[in-house]
């Protein structure tokens, strides 16, 4: 019992330090994006747009990893890049979800966010985005990450009086909406995707990801796909959006903004860390859902089949289509029932 209640204490402890202050947290996202700005400005192997679209000098000897090897790019990869970036666009035309973000995501950052991802606290909104700090992972040198998250339809859920505000905060959750990751993969992997998809809610990426990602695959680092997971499930996010609207309609303008508190924050992270949450495909439900029906038809079909019950209503209706039986062929009707009896046995 002792060491249950020390196990409690500890994932509590541990959760906490992930979460770490929610005061000044803002302005550690703030500078963190500082640097990224200033550290791209300075580099100087960016492929740019113009230079995807064709117009690109072979005198700057760029490298790509399309292939699997790394190697100068030629125009044969800048008509692939191009490819990849139709491909890209035409799959987000129409926005992205919480629910796409985790099915189009690839399955190593599922697994990561599922293996490593322990929490993912709003920590404060402002209108339709909302700030999301998640632990950071093992190998990671820092120990919280900020995931930005831009709902695009809080102006229509915060003004439209049609229903509650917590069946507008649940309409929400499930709506389009935008992202950023202040991570390295978020970064090199999947800002360009993001960006060029119209689903990036930080600093815009242009640079097409060569070498980290010429293909452009997946969508999602494992912090935003944790993020997504608690969004469309968590009944506490579902709490926290609901007040956001509930302040946006007592407000003239539909604007608000909502503060968590540090002791809530930490009991939600201390919550989340003590159980996993999933984080799925809807192709990974729907396999789940076909074993557990699978399952259960093989279960019933195992089960032996019991024998009618006799009532005492069933055995009158017997005895009396035994006596119409043995006045039709000249029976007596124990003897209908004794030869009714003996075919069963059969
Ligand atoms: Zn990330």
């Amino acid at each position: 019992m002792a060491a249950t209640i020390k196990t409690g204490t500890g994932k509590a402890t541990a959760a906490a330090s992930w979460l770490g202050r929610l005061h000044g947290s803002a302005t550690e996202a703030k500078q963190r994006a500082a640097v990224d700005k200033a550290e791209r400005a300075a580099a100087t192997t960016i492929l740019h747009p113009n230079e995807v679209h064709g117009e690109y000098d072979a005198g700057r000897t760029l490298t790509t990893t399309l292939g699997g090897v790394q190697r100068a790019i030629t125009a044969d990869d800048l008509a692939a890049f191009r490819h990849n970036v139709r491909t890209v666009q035409k799959s987000f035309k129409a926005g992205i979800r919480a629910r796409q973000v985790l099915d189009l995501s690839l399955p190593t950052d599922r697994e990561r966010a599922r293996d490593e991802i322990r929490m993912a606290v709003p920590a404060g909104a402002t209108n339709g985005k909302v700030r999301f700090i998640t632990n950071a992972g093992p190998n990671s040198d820092v120990t919280r990450h900020h995931v930005l998250v831009e709902f695009l339809s809080y102006g229509a859920a915060a003004s439209a009086g049609r229903d509650s505000a917590k069946k507008m905060a649940n309409w929400l959750r499930k709506e389009p909406l935008k992202f950023d990751c202040d991570c390295g993969r978020h970064r090199y992997w999947f800002r360009y995707i993001s960006t060029i998809g119209g689903f990036n809610a930080g600093r815009a990426e242009n640079g097409f990801p060569k070498i980290r990602n010429p293909s452009l695959h997946g969508v999602a680092c494992k912090h935003v796909l944790r993020v997504m997971a608690e969004i469309e499930s968590s009944g506490a996010i579902l709490g926290f959006l609901t007040k956001l609207l509930e302040r946006a309609r007592a407000s003239g303008d539909a604007k608000a903004s909502v503060r968590h508190a540090q002791s809530d924050a930490e009991a939600l992270a201390a919550k989340q860390a003590s159980r996993a949450r999933d984080v799925k495909t809807s192709t990974d439900r729907a396999k789940e859902r076909e074993a557990i029906r699978a399952k259960k038809a093989l279960a019933d079909a195992a089960k032996p089949v019991k024998p009618p019950k006799r009532t005492a209503a069933s055995t009158r209706r017997a005895e009396s289509a035994a006596a119409t039986l043995a006045k039709q062929f000249g029976m007596t009707p124990e003897q209908v029932m004794a030869l009714l009896a003996a075919q069963k046995k059969e």
